[in-house]
């Protein structure tokens, strides 16, 4: 690849602009970046960006969220070293999810990275400087650790390789996506001008919202994360098929819903986003509110007896008195969990498939 520009320029791939950073990694030892924090381009939002400029992170982490940044830290620190025990803190499915993540990115790497945590800086087409921070960094390849769903990063990847692509003046970059909790790698190769197509449109579109232009907000899968949710028009609007029913009783007729499929599912939709957003945020701020001593008419706490479990050295002296088949009688084991402890592979056979069940999910790709 030709060094300098070409990667650099983005857009403007014509222009003559100055030669890429110098390599910033560190050989002799692994470089852990204090911090994880994010510019305003960031390119960790840029899958959402790509599917609305007008996202905004929300301000309120949520679980998820929390237990991310508690897996990168595990995770960035036990590939710094190398692999080896990760973070006794985490509950074991979380260990074990890390440790998978690192013993992946270790053989994808062919050994230990020579950075982790790495601020990677890249360019838009008017040669303003922004950074990402990648998991992990190798040669010209990227591991980004993901927790949750496997979901499409490749516009957050197309940022990081073009950054890493620009520091090393090498062509191609390889991005690893780690999702270590569906046990996958998604790994794929990027030319600068494939990098470029993809990360310099998006950079474009959010610097367009940002500036009050472009096309407006557009509902999409991201919605749910959004800060800006509470007050957008094409977000509430995905409510309108169950509001019908408050706003005007007279005009609704719920059989008209149950005999058109396409109202059907709308109907749904409105229900799962009142319940699993509006209502739970609700009820957290009705608890907030009661338990700071108000009133919220029609509403109280109730308080329910704790979950019962057994204390230290119950479960020992239970086994060592009436035997392992006691426990089988009283619970389930969890095939799933079983399967992911170490040394433990079930033959076929060794597992009884119950009768399937149905659930009605929705499809992915998001709603019509
Ligand atoms: S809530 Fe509005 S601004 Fe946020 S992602 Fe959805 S459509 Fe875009």
């Amino acid at each position: 690849m030709a060094r300098g520009r070409k990667v650099k320029a983005g857009a403007a791939a014509t222009e003559t602009l100055p030669l890429g950073q110098p390599d910033i990694k560190a050989p002799e030892a692994v470089a852990v970046e204090p911090g994880r924090e994010h510019h305003d381009l960031s390119p960790s939002a840029f899958p959402k960006w790509q599917a609305c400029s007008h996202y905004e992170p929300s301000r309120e982490p949520g679980e998820e969220a929390e237990r991310g940044t508690r897996l990168h830290k595990a995770y960035a620190m036990a590939v710094a070293r190398k692999g080896g025990a990760v973070d006794a803190g985490l509950d074991p499915e979380d260990r074990a999810a890390v440790e998978w993540a690192v013993a992946e990115t270790l053989r994808l790497f062919g050994g230990a990275p020579e950075s982790v945590e790495r601020k990677l800086p890249y360019y838009d087409s008017e040669g303003l400087l922004y950074f990402g921070t990648a998991d992990a960094v190798c040669g010209v390849g990227i591991a980004d650790l993901k927790t949750g769903q496997v979901r499409d990063y490749a516009a957050q990847m197309a940022a990081y390789a073009l950054a890493l692509m620009d520091i090393k003046w090498a062509e191609p970059a390889t991005t690893h996506l780690i999702f270590c909790d569906e046990r996958e790698v998604v790994t794929r190769e990027w030319t600068a001008e494939e990098a470029i197509s993809v990360a310099m449109p998006i950079i474009a579109a959010r610097k367009e919202a940002l500036a009050g232009g472009g096309p407006g907000p557009r509902a999409c899968e991201y919605c749910g994360w959004c800060g800006r949710r509470d007050a957008c028009p094409p977000y509430a609007s995905q409510l309108a098929p169950a509001a019908v029913a408050i706003a005007s009783l007279e005009a609704f007729d719920f059989s008209a819903v149950l005999a058109d499929p396409e109202r059907l599912g709308q109907f749904l939709a409105a229900c799962k986003l009142l319940r699993c957003d509006y209502e739970e945020r609700a009820q957290a701020r009705a608890r907030e509110v009661i338990a700071a001593g108000g009133r919220v008419p029609g509403w109280t706490i109730q308080r329910r007896k704790g979950r019962e479990s057994l204390a230290p050295g119950v479960l020992d002296d239970i086994i060592h008195r009436h035997g392992w088949r006691v426990l089988l009688e009283c619970g389930t084991v969890s095939i799933p969990k079983l399967r992911k402890q170490p040394g433990i592979s079930l033959e076929p056979g060794q597992v009884v498939e119950g009768e399937p069940t149905e659930a009605l999910v929705e499809e992915k790709g998001g709603r019509p």
